[in-house]
């Protein structure tokens, strides 16, 4: 590490002091960032640092430990699973933590998402997804349909083909932007006249494009945007006018995190594959799902074996993994997280709604168990870490964005404690960069 940085704070652990470097952190400028805190233990919605403090973590985890940390529920699961068979491999095995799994995904969807292929990382899921519909096309003989429309402000993961997908002019790889191919990136539309022009620009590209993509509801790394139920009701119509594919991206809104099991619902649409992750273990092993359609997935049987989708990452569909997504759904289904998901937002709403007031603030929206306050430019940011941590609070403000998604277990008096917190430090940040 440079030697500009500052000395370790009293109490770092060894393995932190001695190791530090050797670990290549995310989306941080290695060079000037300040020493990552060392986290010892998670529970419920509490992080323990490795001098003892506690926050209340008001990411769980980048939106995954919906039911808080160490659910003994899933813990046992995958304890019991870990007892027979933590691995197999899934090309010509099948096992029944991967079947049960596949079968309940299948119930929960909407319409006939029932196919489902497992990956390990969001990314992948949505690599998976656009492949699935490249090859739709050449497996019906369109094979020249093979673009993919995107939105502003979108993001969809941090690989090649994903990174194209993103807002190419202000998402985080805008950088990359000349080094794949590109794609159509347009703004959302979101009223009668954009989504008319909308509706005129697929029937234009129609012959060569093959989906559009989208977040539902809620675009997340891209900035915390929302739109309503209406709009998506609206793309989803005019992608099935043009008989465009449909991709619906609810790695981070699926598992109740709207207030609704997947966001498609509160729009009452189907799309034609879905791509799932983060919550959907609760948070504690790694696992995606992209589901298809049976159109999407028919267009793949054939006695030719070149029909196939050639794909199969190592540890798809871990047996470890999905005994902790099934037990997931059996808290989903036990507990009623889609209100507790309701009655975040209410909290949120009323608790933030202070900082609408506040100098350089341009916004406060919540959805679900998603709270954001958008501020004219994230100055100081980390100032604002650092203040976060000393109320007790784990936020990662970003962009333009300082926002929250706790686990939507958390209770109404940690929820308040977070936003008051929220509310005390956007208030002195507001003050100090005004
Ligand atoms: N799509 C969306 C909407 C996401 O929020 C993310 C993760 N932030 C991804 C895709 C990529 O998932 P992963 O980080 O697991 O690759």
């Amino acid at each position: 590490m440079s030697a500009s940085h500052p000395e370790f704070p009293a109490g770092t652990p060894a393995w932190q002091r001695s190791n530090h470097s050797h670990a290549w952190m995310p989306y941080t400028q290695m060079q000037t960032t300040g020493w990552a805190l060392p986290v010892a233990g998670t529970s419920g919605v509490r992080l323990t640092l490795a001098d003892g403090r506690e926050l209340i973590d008001g990411l769980a985890s980048w939106w995954t430990a919906c039911h808080g940390y160490n659910h003994p529920h899933i813990r046992q699961a995958v304890e019991a699973q870990l007892q027979h068979m933590p691995h197999v491999m899934f090309g010509g095995l099948q096992h029944e933590p991967a079947l049960r799994l596949a079968g309940r995904l299948a119930q929960q969807l909407p319409g006939t998402l029932e196919h489902v292929f497992f990956a390990e990382s969001g990314s992948v899921a949505v690599e998976v997804a656009m492949k699935m519909a490249l090859q739709f096309w050449q497996n019906t003989g369109q094979s020249e349909r093979n673009r993919f429309v995107c939105f502003h402000h979108a993001y969809h993961g941090d690989t090649l083909a994903t990174m194209a997908l993103c807002d190419p002019k202000n998402g985080m790889h805008a950088r990359f932007r000349n080094s794949f191919p590109e794609q159509c990136s347009v703004a959302l539309p979101d009223d009668a006249e954009s989504l008319n022009a909308f509706s005129d620009f697929l029937g234009e590209m129609r012959k060569r494009t093959a989906a559009v993509i989208l977040e539902p509801l809620v675009q997340g790394a891209g900035g915390m945007r929302f739109h309503s139920p209406t709009v998506l009701t609206a793309i989803h119509d005019i992608c099935a006018t043009h008989d465009i594919l449909l991709i619906l991206d609810e790695i981070a809104t699926g598992f109740g995190r709207t207030g609704s099991m997947f966001a498609c619902q509160q729009a009452n649409v189907t799309p034609d594959i879905i791509c799932l992750s983060k919550a959907l273990t609760g948070g504690t092993l790694p696992l995606a799902a992209t589901v298809a359609n049976t159109r999407v997935y028919a267009s793949f049987l054939s006695d030719d074996p070149d029909r196939a989708l050639m794909h199969g990452p190592t540890f798809m569909a871990n047996p470890l993994a999905c005994a902790a997504a099934n037990a997931s759904l059996d808290l989903f289904q036990e507990h009623p997280r889609l209100q507790q998901a309701l009655h975040i937002q209410d909290i949120l709403a009323s608790e933030l709604e202070p900082c609408r007031e506040m100098t350089r603030v341009v916004d406060v929206r919540s959805r679900g168990a998603i709270g954001v306050v958008q501020v004219q430019e994230l100055v100081h940011l980390e100032w604002l870490r650092g203040r976060f941590v000393e109320e007790g609070i784990w936020l990662r403000p970003f962009g333009d964005a300082i926002y929250t998604t706790p686990p939507l277990v958390i209770s109404d008096d940690d929820l308040r404690f977070l936003c008051r917190a929220i509310v005390r430090v956007v208030s002195q940040w507001s003050e100090r960069s005004a």
